[in-house]
């Protein structure tokens, strides 16, 4: 049940060809979901859809695509998931019946009550198909009585609590929703006269529209025929943007709250650099997201930036790897060091998050392997040290490696030769939003959503057996 996701969706008033541009779309969002991918079109009288596994070059041709055109509203969607759930069924966009005619659903988030709306769908007599928190939302639509479908939402929206960044689409309407307290991110934005919703700017950038703003936490935008509305559905909750789509999860080029994601990262470097100063000859960032918070290390401390570690672009995200031993063997097949620049050196490398300890041990070890000297491990990210309920894949507590050993004890696992951690302070320097719009759960422990521990154990369970 635990997934990050990316959700899309373009209302049209000119063109009719829209399923090149969602899947541009999809594709700029690929980074937050390599699982599954969908499309939907819907023109005025019905829903077309194609969803299947694997990533969107996998799942769509020319030809796929030209079968869906001929609409005017498309909503997508890219999915990430863990263990049990990578199945077809659990696909979106998720597709129900209602009195409203076929509703189409891309969520984003994970919400924290599905174990109760489950089980009180279920003694209703709904039998569900797949294992997603999303069908409980698609569904509580589906089920409604309410005279119109952005009063089903709402319904739907009082019931439901955590994360949710939601793109729907009716035959003749394109909504986009955001959870109370915008945990996930979701922007809107314009070409020409169509507009589109997107989890972020980059792939809004990708079909040329431009950014219009931010959807903001509780609030919901219908657009129809008659052009676009905006109402706020819930009382606004406290602001709890994921910090963790600064540190690791979205595309550097992406602008979330009006933060571009590169900027923040490299100015973490920046204050990794100042809090913890270190003697050595080049600094080096383990590829993608340790990248540019590499450079800021760099800049700020005068010691050189050199690529030490090429990553072969063709290989998905190591975590997409299930089972422990194929993650060990993820992280070679990911990364190769160029021995000429490593050897010898005293290097700092910079990765932006130490989840496990699995990559970072690996890391060490192929860079010691390949003579490096020294090996100063900087993290871009303070430890993290609980689960994460809201739609990011961590493990649970017990297997978070900071939640239970100190710095210097994972130091010592990681074989490095010194370890440091970003502290919480400086990170929030970097991201540059207020502390109190931020969620920071998984490194302080303060959940914005109130976690049930049925929740918690169930997390539990759910990774002794893995
Ligand atoms: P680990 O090997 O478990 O310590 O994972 C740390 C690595 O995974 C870092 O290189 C991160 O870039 C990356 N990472 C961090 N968080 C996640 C996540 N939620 N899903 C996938 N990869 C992640
Ligand atoms: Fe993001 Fe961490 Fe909050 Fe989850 S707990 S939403 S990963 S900041």
């Amino acid at each position: 049940m635990r997934e990050f996701c990316g959700v899309y969706g373009i209302y049209s008033f000119e063109s009719d060809s829209l399923s090149k541009m969602v899947y541009y779309g999809l594709f700029a969002l690929q980074h937050r979901g390599q699982e599954s991918a969908g499309i939907a079109i819907a023109d005025g009288k019905i829903i077309k859809s194609h969803r299947g596994m694997g990533l969107c070059a996998v799942v769509f041709n020319e030809e796929i695509l030209s079968s869906l055109n001929g609409g005017h509203i498309a909503c997508g969607h890219v999915r990430y998931s863990t263990t049990g759930s990578s199945t077809i069924e659990n696909a979106q966009p998720l597709i129900v019946d209602s009195k409203f005619g076929p509703v189409a659903l891309s969520h984003n988030g994970n919400l924290v009550n599905s174990t109760d709306l489950m089980s009180e769908l279920s003694s209703e007599g709904y039998r569900f198909k797949g294992t997603t928190d999303s069908e409980i939302m698609a569904v509580l639509i589906s089920r409604s009585n309410e005279e119109t479908i952005e009063k089903a939402i709402i319904s739907m929206c009082k019931k439901v609590h955590g994360a949710y960044s939601l793109v729907i689409m009716t035959k003749d309407k394109l909504i986009a929703v955001r959870d109370p307290n915008g945990i996930r991110p979701l922007c809107m934005g314009k070409l020409g006269s169509s507009y589109v919703f997107s989890s972020e700017t980059a792939a809004l950038d990708v079909i040329g529209a431009d950014f219009v703003r931010d959807i903001a936490n509780g609030e919901m935008v219908v657009i129809d025929e008659e052009g676009i509305k905006s109402l706020t559905y819930a009382p606004r909750a406290k602001k709890a943007l994921c910090a963790f789509e600064f540190i690791y999860l979205a595309r550097p080029d992406s602008k979330l709250d009006g933060r571009t994601v590169y900027e923040a990262r490299a100015i973490m470097g920046k204050y990794l650099a100042k809090e913890n100063k270190v003697d050595a000859d080049i600094v080096i960032g383990v590829p993608d997201s340790g990248i540019a918070a590499a450079i800021g290390y760099s800049q700020e401390s005068k010691i050189p930036y050199a690529e030490g570690l090429i990553k072969n672009r063709y290989i998905g995200r190591t975590f997409i790897q299930p089972s422990q031993a194929i993650r060990d063997l993820g992280v070679k097949l990911k990364l190769n060091p160029i021995r000429d620049i490593v050897r010898g050196k005293k290097l700092i490398v910079i990765d932006d998050s130490i989840v496990r300890g699995t990559t970072s041990k690996q890391i060490v070890k192929i860079l010691r392997d390949a003579g490096a000297r020294e090996i100063h491990m900087r993290v871009s990210s303070p430890p993290i040290m609980n689960p994460c309920f809201y739609g990011i894949d961590t493990p649970s507590k017990a297997h978070l490696i900071a939640s239970s050993t100190s710095v210097e004890g994972v130091r010592q696992f990681l074989e490095a030769d010194s370890l440091a951690y970003l502290s919480i302070r400086n990170l929030v320097n970097s991201i540059s939003l207020p502390k109190n719009s931020l969620c920071l759960a998984c490194l302080n422990g303060n959940y914005p959503v109130e976690v049930p521990e049925s929740l918690k154990n169930l997390n539990l369970v759910f990774d002794k057996n893995k």
